[in-house]
């Protein structure tokens, strides 16, 4: 899979800005995500709102987005108005599942990996809030989790909790953080995710996201039409989505989901 080191600019000579990327794995069902995994995200959201959670729970609070909202490295994100006025950015990094299991060991999870990649976890939170505060709706509009922009198997990747993680929106950076803050690494997540329920092969975990998310900031901030939102993970990759009022949903038929 290359140089985990370096982004990867070319293939087979034909240079990345030539041709058009599809993610590089395509869920059978939905992606599996957690809530809070960096105290600072935690910490932020917080400020804004009373919540009824005070602390980081014990365990990992999971929730998923469905098949269509996989998205393209560089396809346009839809911004679903009038659905959401508040569509926000949240860069994770994405753990692929190579190896199925059940109840897996933590001192074993990380055998059950075949790779990473980038993700953004896209959420509407306007939507998330009118419909109970409940995680689900609101991170589930179509083209709303763009993947990769190549899945780096785990031999590149010895450390999955040593990896720098930034996103830009037009070229400003509003998250920067290091998966080693991550509260559940990414061998806990799948220790706990796969409690009682079976992981598959091509599985996708969204590991969570650091602080600097738009609706935290003084004041909120949302992506708007014609933004680019370049979601980053040093030695893995870039994706580059443009945000688009003119899209409606994201590539579910190129990526053979309808
Ligand atoms: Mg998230």
């Amino acid at each position: 899979m290359g140089d985990a080191r370096r982004p990867i600019e070319s293939v087979a000579g034909l240079s990345l800005e030539t041709v058009e990327l599809l993610p590089p794995v395509i869920p059978r069902r939905n992606v599996f995500c957690v809530g809070w995994n960096y105290q600072s995200h935690f910490d932020e959201g917080a400020a804004k709102a009373a919540r009824a959670v005070q602390k980081i729970p014990a365990h990992p609070a999971f929730f998923s987005k469905t098949t269509t909202t996989v998205n393209s490295p560089h396809a346009p994100v839809p911004l679903h108005a009038p659905v959401t006025r508040q569509l926000d950015w949240e860069v994770e990094l994405a753990v692929v599942i190579g190896k199925a299991g059940t109840s897996i060991a933590e001192a074993n999870a990380l055998d059950h990996v075949f790779g990473y990649c980038v993700a953004n976890d896209v959420s509407a939170r306007d939507v998330q809030s009118r419909h109970g505060g409940q995680w689900f709706k609101g991170k589930n509009l179509d083209g709303t989790c763009p993947l990769g922009p190549v899945l780096v198997t785990r031999d590149e990747i010895p450390d999955p909790q040593a990896l720098d993680i930034v996103c830009r929106v037009n070229g400003i950076v509003k998250q920067r953080s290091n998966t080693r803050f991550q509260v559940y690494p990414v061998a806990r997540l799948i220790a706990e995710v796969s409690e009682g329920l079976t992981l598959l092969p091509g599985d996708v975990i969204l590991t969570g996201t650091p602080a600097g998310v738009g609706f935290a900031r003084d004041p909120p901030e949302r992506l708007i039409d014609g933004d680019l939102l370049e979601s980053e993970i040093v030695g893995i990759g870039i994706l580059r989505n443009p945000i688009s009022a003119s899209v409606r949903h994201g590539r579910p038929q190129e990526l053979g989901l309808v």
